[in-house]
């Protein structure tokens, strides 16, 4: 399974399935990325490992109160990472925002953290 594939199903399940998908690519090249999110208020931003820029997921790092730094089952904490976005029937306006992970390390994909957008 890929992380796209993975973050559909999850978002299936969730009752708002993607429509788009789009990895985090750096600026510098740099393709992984520390991961910091809130599940709690929804939100999330990541930080390039080659030249620690820090991308904003999706408007949403104004709403983070407390961020919690991502580490995976197997301790790593470098990710490539994938936004997947719902849309509103009819609409291009984003209902619902997935923030998938794919461990360097051990491969495992997971979705950290998703939100309805406000
Ligand atoms: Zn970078
Ligand atoms: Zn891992």
């Amino acid at each position: 399974m890929n992380l796209e594939q993975e973050i559909k199903r999850y978002s299936k399940m969730n009752g708002y399935l993607i429509a788009t998908y789009e990895p985090i690519n750096c600026a510098c090249g740099g393709k992984e990325f520390n991961l910091h999110s809130d599940d709690t208020e929804g939100g999330a931003y990541a930080v390039c490992l080659e030249c620690k820029a820090e991308h904003d997921l999706e408007n949403s790092r104004q709403y983070i109160e407390e961020a919690i730094f991502n580490i995976c089952h197997c301790d790593n904490d470098r990710f490539e990472i994938g936004v997947g976005k719902a849309y509103y029937d009819d609409s291009t306006d984003t209902q619902w925002v997935y923030v998938g992970a794919s461990c360097k390390a051990c491969e495992l994909e997971g979705v950290y953290v998703d939100w309805q957008v406000r």
